[in-house]
């Protein structure tokens, strides 16, 4: 049976068909090689067949290297939502930032994509035994897919892989290999391994079948922003049904395999016509394994291995990045654009604690790199207000929590064992009382703006525990203050009616509201006249238009001590 795709060799540009067995180039012997279908005729048929089919990656089957989908393989894959990030987006000042949440794919990663991809073909092609080497992720996928296709996985993984994750490739029948040494190290001995016994090793970024796999975030994404924000606005017609792609990507990246499919997706997108350039990339690595950027910032075009990655995000150690980078920092020069940025694990872990307190959705530290080097580029200006940004953004919390959330996150709640039933009421109400659910500090938010005061309470909300009030105007304000004497009062000066100043000077003359402390926070251009008058009445002075999230937490936290 003719294929309905090819593949041509990245090296000496040979094409052929694609024996999943034989993955090197017959001519050369190259390893790099790239799938292609006949665009031509998709750019008419697939637009015309799409909105009949189901919203998962298998609706994309002419694009992918399977013959033929097999339903009892698949576990849903693909088909994820994409969520628009509204409060991010308000503390960023840049609302059109969407989240493509890949925790809701089978084993919460995007790595089920590949791995969905890869086994239907192995398992197409008769091939019953799989090699892999993985930071955790990969491992995760590749068992699920593995397990229900019926092909015997061994998974060989760095010993920094976290104890509970190495737990879950085991529980689907994986043999799993501990490797104690670097992700480097554990892919030389899986591919050692592979050779010796001749069985099929997974090529990564090496192999079409992940590629093909990863692209269908690209296809997704594009029609998804296309139903979410129209098609895009164009001055000719010619470009009638076209849809719409984001201007930035954004991806944490160990091996880089993620971005070099995304890539290819939104090429192939162009090539068929439905869309007419392919957005910037934003690679984001961790700062203790960034080889990638490094090279980048430095012009090469080749990235330096790192041989002893230093990080707590083990996921994204690869310290070799291979070519992978080298064909990345390719396809940005020539076409995309884009930027690699590195952040460090604890501006990771911030951002984990951001996107779950203002999105409520609770990420893998891999994935809030991502989320850190968006806050950064937006920091720098290389992100513009009116951008539509699409972040990749994976689940599977692991135990690094352990690492990140310190001590106190959790309070026990131990219930005195009564046998009538109201005094074991009373009881619970005891233990409820101890553990302190109305200790924490108390503010006060007056704005008479209503997303002013949502973005502060929500800065509030993802950097403390807080309790916090609302007020839409001064006088508001000042019965609020006397009601629930707060700890700490953030006021806005430009208000009409009994405007700051106004409500600075009511609270001072009452005696149980002279001393609570106030943050003023205006986007008024103040005179030296109107600067005396706030002297010695408030404790810090912000502008709107510059002040950060981090400064006005700092600020909160120094005052309530
Ligand atoms: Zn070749």
């Amino acid at each position: 049976m003719a294929s309905h795709f090819i593949v041509e060799c990245l090296d000496c540009g040979h094409k052929g068909s694609f024996y999943p067995a034989a993955p090197n180039c017959p001519r050369c012997g190259g390893t790099w090689q790239e799938a292609r279908y006949d665009y031509s005729s998709l750019a008419h048929s697939l637009p015309i067949q799409l909105p009949g089919r189901p919203f998962d990656i298998w609706r994309y089957h002419e694009l992918l290297p399977v013959r033929s989908p097999n339903a009892d393989l698949s576990l849903g894959e693909g088909g994820t939502p994409l969520i628009r990030a509204t409060n991010l987006g308000l503390m960023l000042g840049c609302p059109n930032i969407f989240i493509k949440d890949e925790r809701q794919g089978p084993t919460a990663s995007f790595k089920d994509r590949q791995a969905a991809v890869a086994i239907a073909a192995l398992k197409e092609a008769g091939i019953t035994e799989v090699v892999v080497a993985s930071t955790g992720n990969v491992a995760i996928a590749y068992s699920a897919y593995a397990a229900r296709a019926g092909i015997k996985l061994w998974a060989f993984l760095t010993s920094l892989v976290p104890a509970a994750k190495m737990r879950e490739v085991a529980i689907y029948g994986t043999q799993v290999i501990k490797v104690t040494g670097s992700y480097d190290q554990a892919k030389k001995v899986a591919a050692e391994f592979a050779r010796q016994h001749g069985i099929y090793l997974d090529g990564g970024a090496r192999s079409i079948l992940c590629v093909e796999g990863m692209k269908t975030i690209a296809f997704e994404v594009s029609e998804q922003l296309t139903a979410l924000l129209g098609p895009p606005s164009t001055n000719t017609e010619t470009l009638d049904n076209q849809w719409r792609v984001p201007d930035w990507y954004f991806q944490s990246v160990s091996g880089g395999l993620g971005p070099l499919g995304v890539i290819k997706g939104f090429n192939e997108l162009k090539v068929m016509g439905l869309t007419d350039h392919i957005p910037q990339m934003a690679i984001i690595q961790t700062e203790g394994c960034s080889p990638m950027v490094h090279a980048w910032k430095q012009g090469q075009e080749t990235a330096i291995p790192i041989q002893s990655p230093s990080t707590l995000i083990a996921t994204l150690a690869t310290g070799d990045p291979g070519r992978t980078y080298t064909l990345l920092r390719q396809y940005m020069n020539q076409g995309s654009g884009g930027e690699f940025e590195s952040v460090t694990d604890e501006e990771a872990f911030r951002s984990m604690h951001h996107l779950a307190k203002m999105e409520g959705l609770s990420i893998e530290p891999a994935a809030a790199v991502a989320f850190a080097g968006l806050v950064k580029l937006v920091r720098a200006g290389r992100i513009k207000p009116s951008d539509v940004v699409v972040m990749n953004c994976t689940g599977h919390t692991m135990p690094i929590e352990r690492n990140i959330l310190g001590e106190g996150w959790s309070r026990n709640l131990v219930l005195p064992s009564q046998s009538m039933e109201e005094s074991s009421e009373e009881g619970l109400l005891a233990a409820l009382s101890k553990i302190g659910i109305d200790r924490f500090p108390c503010i006060e938010i007056v704005d008479d703006n209503a997303d002013a005061r949502r973005l502060i309470h929500r800065i509030l909300q993802s950097q403390g525990n807080f309790k916090v009030f609302e007020a839409s105007d001064g006088r508001e304000a000042v019965e609020l203050a006397k009601k629930e004497h707060p700890n700490l009062i953030i006021l806005d000066l430009m208000m009409p009616g009994l405007d700051g100043f106004g409500v600075m000077d009511a609270l001072k003359v009452q005696q149980d509201t002279a001393d609570i402390p106030i943050i003023v926070v205006t986007a008024k251009e103040l005179t030296q006249a109107e600067k005396e008058r706030l002297k010695g009445h408030i404790q810090s002075l912000m502008q709107k238009s510059d002040f950060s999230s981090d400064d006005l937490a700092d600020e909160v936290h120094a005052l309530l001590g």
